[in-house]
């Protein structure tokens, strides 16, 4: 269990109060007046008991050099402000001395500050654990990851100009004396659709923009792309191709010679430039209308020249891909015939193919990322992971996506209150105190709406995509108001109940989560759980010559006659979300929770409005709650008789006896009501933050 920190440092810092389980009286206004005040003073950092809320402060400050982390790893940590140095100090020790595997669990909304926190702990890790030139190597590696990764994956949108869209999650492995020794990165549900589409003023994932802008004109004329990104259409629809803040030739520089380090081939380097740049082709393939002789639509590629370079690329028979791109297998009675696509289902097809491209792509450089750093000898390893994952979404319409992700969070919610509550339980047995019930908001209800076997909103959905006959997302939302009606937590305007509630569409079904309602449109449910890649495409790409295509589309084997539908998208999330649970669980939790100020990425600017809503549906007031039910403040019993003393001056000049008794006798000579504290075997527990107040003010009467 971690200490209770943020103690000493709370009453030394002027500005605020640090942690905010002492805020008097407490309100939802105190808490978020503390951050306002806290933040115009560069105190970004606040404590809820030892969980870290962060406000991002959209500007360097002085907050991480090698003398703040010498002060963290050296000095005691009661003394010093809040910081995520502290968390990940503790973290990493309780790892490395008590054995306890750790998770560090960010959460926040898009540019609250999530990425920028993860890298601080390993930054602090990489500095704390030992040096040499092994474990130099596999730290240099581990740090490498990231560049490439957000290359790859992140991308700039309104909220956030390198805004990660996919979940990650990483491992951190160390040896017995806390030196690394590798690690295991899990990626959650990379936003494809970017690829082909992005929103006014937003950019499609870093890498596109690095590599046009990176490359030297050999590289170019090899992957045979202009340096122009206006010439893809892919970059070119959404009005907005640099970024001010960002320098893509420098950071394209930068990420290949991390895949260097990280240890990719030149050959593997390459190999993935090649499937970047396909990928930024296809999107300029042009189909154009050709009328069959039997009176059906058809299509044909009217830029060839294009598809040839493709296919180069690749390594595909041009009759190949320009086959599965216009036309479709079907069978029929035991019969196999070609039908044709019309031009709007051959540019369906096409952007299909894109996104499953470098999708597929951005999974295989994580395992080979994975395979790189992955700890292979057989040697007892302790682990610290990260989890860096999308917050909380609730835009102007939602979606599949939005969706997802929610339930993911409903899922970090159910394990924050269960571990949180079992740590407090924990900590209580350890110190031979009385537990105390405490009252909470249970939401495994909405888990269980949205993914109980057999009845859940997922498994709904699932057998909605597998029903033959005429499959509608609007059939999919009648099953949903047919089994949910009873469910409190679910609303639809079919639903008797919300017949006349005019704010709810009649596309759509409303979500009660623990953060707020979620109206999410049905529309694309069907098709985005069945994620499905014309056959014809996967067989094509199964039979490239390029090194690792086959890999990424393994269903495209003409020899695996196994018609096994892939698994839905909806169910594969399930299945990681569940996984990762249990590994978060197996572990000593460590929460950071970020907040963001503005929605401009302004510096100096904290909107209260702004953070009210994110204070709300991180759940903070509960997370405070929870932590005063029982005993707010716990502190060991030398640090509490060190501040203390001198309130007991006269008993003593100077107490040589046990430290626990020495606190028992403070506390009895200030006639503090023996209910209102417990003593435990290493720390007391003061029930009512009030109490500590007025013990403060004493002690600066003195
Ligand atoms: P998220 O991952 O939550 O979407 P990021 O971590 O990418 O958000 O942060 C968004 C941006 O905010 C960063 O690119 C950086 O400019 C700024 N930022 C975040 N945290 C800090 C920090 N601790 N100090 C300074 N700037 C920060
Ligand atoms: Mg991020």
């Amino acid at each position: 269990m971690a200490l209770h920190k943020g103690t000493l440092a709370i009453f030394e810092s002027n500005v605020g109060v640090s942690d905010a389980v002492l805020l008097h009286p407490l309100t939802e206004e105190a808490f978020i007046a503390n951050l306002k005040e806290r933040f115009n003073h560069d105190q970004i950092y606040t404590y809820i008991g030892n969980v870290v809320v962060s406000v991002n402060p959209y500007r360097k400050i002085q907050l991480y050099t090698h003398d703040v982390i010498d002060e963290y790893r050296s000095r005691n940590i009661y003394e010093l402000p809040p910081h995520i140095y502290a968390i990940a100090d503790d973290a990493y020790r309780s790892m490395r001395d008590r054995n306890l595997d750790q998770c560090i669990i960010i959460s926040g909304e898009s540019g609250s500050g999530k990425t920028e926190a993860s890298k601080v702990i390993m930054q602090y890790v990489a500095e704390v654990s030992g040096k040499g030139q092994d474990i130099d190597t596999v730290k240099e590696q581990l740090l490498q990851s990231n560049p490439v990764l957000e290359a790859f994956g992140n991308a700039k949108t309104t909220r956030n100009d390198n805004s990660s869209r996919f979940g990650k999650y990483m491992d951190i492995e160390f040896d017995f004396r806390g030196d690394p020794i590798g690690g295991v990165i899990t990626n959650y549900l990379l936003e494809k659709s970017r690829v082909a589409l992005q929103g006014q003023g937003e950019r499609s994932f870093h890498i596109f923009y690095q590599l046009l802008n990176g490359a030297d004109a050999q590289l170019l004329q090899t992957l045979k792309l202009s340096a122009d990104p206006l010439s893809y259409t892919f970059l070119s629809g959404s009005g907005c191709v640099v970024v001010d803040t960002v320098n893509d030739a420098e950071n394209f520089r930068n990420i290949t010679n991390g895949m260097d380090i990280i240890g990719f081939s030149q050959m593997e380097i390459m190999a993935v430039l090649r499937l970047v740049a396909s990928v930024l082709k296809l999107g300029n393939i042009q189909f154009e209308h050709r009328s069959n002789i039997d009176g059906t639509d058809g299509c044909k590629i009217s830029n060839p020249q294009e598809l040839r370079e493709i296919c180069d690329l690749i390594g595909c028979p041009q009759e190949n891909l320009s086959v599965a791109l216009t036309q479709r297998t079907v069978k029929a009675k035991g019969d196999t015939v070609k039908t044709d696509l019309n031009t709007a289902e051959a540019y369906y097809a096409r952007d299909a193919l894109s996104k499953a491209m470098y999708s597929r792509l951005f999974s295989w450089l994580v395992q080979r990322i994975n395979d790189s750093i992955r700890v292979t000898c057989e040697v007892r390893t302790k682990v610290m992971g990260v989890l860096d994952i999308y917050g909380f979404e609730l835009f102007e319409s939602n979606s599949f996506e939005q969706f997802i992700i929610n339930y993911c969070n409903e899922k970090l919610q159910q394990i924050f209150i269960e571990l949180t509550l079992k740590e407090e339980q924990e900590e209580y047995v350890r110190e031979g105190i009385e537990w105390i019930h405490v009252e909470y908001f249970n939401n495994a209800v909405i888990c269980d709406l949205i993914e109980k076997n057999n009845i859940g909103i997922l498994a709904m959905l699932d057998e909605e995509c597998l029903r033959p006959g005429s499959v509608t997302d609007q059939t999919f939302l009648e099953k949903l108001n047919h089994n949910c009606a009873s469910n409190p937590h679910y609303e639809s305007r079919g639903c008797k109940k919300n017949q006349s509630d005019r704010s709810l569409p009649y596309d759509a079904f409303r979500l009660k989560h623990y953060a707020g309602n979620v109206t999410y449109r049905v529309e694309g449910f069907i098709d985005k759980n069945n994620d499905l890649l014309f056959r014809d495409l996967s067989e094509a790409m199964f039979l490239c010559q390029h090194p690792f295509l086959k890999k990424l589309f393994p269903e495209g084997n003409p020899t695996d006659k196994c018609l096994k539908r892939p698994v839905t998208a909806g169910s594969q999330f399930k299945v990681s979300v569940t996984e990762l649970m249990q590994n978060l669980l197996s572990k000593n939790p460590n929460y950071i929770r970020c907040v963001k100020p503005n929605h401009d990425k302004k510096a100096k600017t904290f909107d209260i409005d702004i953070v009210r809503h994110q204070v709300r549906y991180l759940g903070l007031m509960e997370n405070i709650r929870v932590r005063r039910a029982g005993y707010a403040f716990r502190q060991i019993y030398e640090v509490f008789l060190y501040r203390y003393k001198m309130l007991a001056q006269d008993t003593w000049p100077q107490w040589n006896g046990e430290p626990q008794e020495g606190v028992r006798i403070i506390l009895e000579a200030q006639q503090i009501h023996s209910d209102e504290y417990a003593i435990g075997k290493s720390k007391i527990f003061i029930r009512n933050p009030k109490m500590l107040f007025d013990m403060e003010e004493r002690r600066r009467d003195k």
